[in-house]
């Protein structure tokens, strides 16, 4: 038989990997509700119309990357790309607003984006992501950025600077458009094919082209910022003062762009310096988005949101060379067939109690048993024979080395513990 592949750019996470995914998710969980970041949970399709509204048709993500499909009754649905719409799309449907003025949720889960496989960069991907709607102040930008970075540290992952910008509103970005496509055409022959269209469609998006060249010719465009009307001024001051003001370190980057439609003032990006991520170094970006909501059909409602690259953290926390397995504490050795039943009772009990303990099902000599304790990297090993079941008393063996000592049978769970092996 021929075998049968996983999909290209979809990643399996195994065991021994999976357990840095679940370091970063319960970290993010309980960093986020301290900040009173209620999760939400949405479904992994949606309307195909709920991107191209939100993120919009001309971005790269709708245009090129999305998995769009018929359904059997023939609608056009789409694995998300993205979390920002769909939660907008939630908080629009469940009336959350006549609930609550302010509203904060977080999420994670996989996302969906036909794209070009390389480090960091994945077909099926992972984001844990906040939203606070309801909002329009600064101190609410300020506030999902202080999450990240508060994230960022209690993972240890300090080499990661954080990039801000404005994009200004309806006021003041049309004027800005104008200028820049005045700067892009002096050198359209330069760019790429792609941003060759996007010139003509969304300039903007040149400004976040990925290509070399481009990004030379984004290097020395006019910036956004000396274009910000009086208000989008004030507001990106305040937003430097208060980030000054929580300590945060940050640069003002003109050519955060971000790869999306939706964003309104307030952009900024989280970018590692490890040079294992390559281009791919964006850990972490978001901005505001004042006018989405109404343009799904929603309230006029300001938000502003973070999405944060899952898989990209895990990558950088496994280069960090940290572990986050928990050993199994104890290995049960059975030393005869008589004693197997005890073994089995003795392992559920103690599990029963906390306790992370293993044995080998299938049985089999001493030897290859204390080669499996080995393999698993068992804390302690014990071995049961009938002098053991008789006695209630065994030897408890430190694997790392050193006197195996005696220890009653019954208070094993109570020694266990005492003897600082991590409680599951
Ligand atoms: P990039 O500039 O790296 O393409 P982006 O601007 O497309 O990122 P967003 O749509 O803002 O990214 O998504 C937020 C975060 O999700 C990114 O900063 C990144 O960490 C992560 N991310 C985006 N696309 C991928 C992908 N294909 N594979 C893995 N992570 C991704
Ligand atoms: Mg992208």
């Amino acid at each position: 038989m021929s075998k049968i592949s996983g999909v290209k750019g979809m990643n399996d996470i195994l065991p021994g990997q999976v357990e840095v995914w679940q370091h970063v998710e319960r970290t993010a969980r309980e960093v986020f509700s301290r900040f009173g970041y209620g999760e939400v949970r949405t479904p992994t399709v949606e309307d195909t119309a709920l991107f191209v509204r939100s993120v919009g048709e001309e971005t790269d993500i709708v245009g090129k990357e999305m998995y769009t499909f018929e359904d059997k009754g023939g609608r056009s649905l789409s694995l998300r790309p993205e979390g920002t719409a769909p939660a907008a799309r939630a908080y629009i449907e469940h009336s959350v607003l006549n609930q609550e003025p302010l509203t904060r949720w977080f999420y994670m889960g996989p996302m969906f984006r036909y794209e070009r496989m390389k480090t960091g960069r994945y077909r099926q991907f992972h984001q844990i992501g906040a939203e606070a709607y309801g909002s329009k102040e600064p101190a609410q930008d300020v506030e999902i950025m202080d999450a990240v970075v508060q994230l960022l540290q209690k993972l240890g992952l300090t080499d990661v600077s954080l990039n801000v910008n404005s994009l200004g509103d309806e006021a003041c970005r049309p004027a800005y458009q104008e200028k820049l496509v005045g700067h892009l055409r002096a050198h359209v022959d330069e760019l790429c094919a792609d941003c060759k269209v996007r010139l003509e469609r969304n300039p903007l998006r040149v400004l976040d082209c990925k290509q070399e060249r481009c990004q030379q010719i984004a290097l020395a465009a006019p910036s956004i910022l000396e274009s910000l009307c009086e208000p989008c001024r004030a507001h990106f001051g305040d937003v430097q003062r208060k980030l000054g003001a929580l300590g945060i370190k940050y640069e003002v980057n003109h050519r955060i762009m971000r790869g999306l439609d939706y964003y309104t003032r307030t952009t900024f990006e989280f970018i590692a310096a490890h040079p294992v991520l390559g281009t791919a170094s964006t850990v972490g970006g978001g901005g505001r988005y004042d006018k989405l909501m109404k343009s799904l059909g929603g309230p006029d409602v300001p938000a502003v949101g973070v999405g944060i690259g899952l898989d990209r953290l895990c990558i950088l926390l496994q280069e960090g060379g940290q572990r986050f397995s928990q050993p199994t504490q104890l290995f049960i050795a059975v030393a005869d067939e008589g004693s197997a039943d005890e073994a089995l009772v003795l392992a559920s009990r103690l599990r029963r109690e906390g306790l992370r303990v293993e044995l080998d099902t299938r049985g089999g000599s001493l030897k290859s048993q204390m080669k499996r304790a080995d393999k698993v990297g068992a804390t302690y090993t014990l071995v049961l024979g009938e002098r053991e079941r008789q006695s209630g008393e065994a030897q408890l063996k430190p694997m790392a080395g050193g006197d195996p000592r005696p220890v009653k049978l019954a208070e094993l769970a109570q020694e266990l513990r005492a003897s600082g092996t991590p409680a599951a």
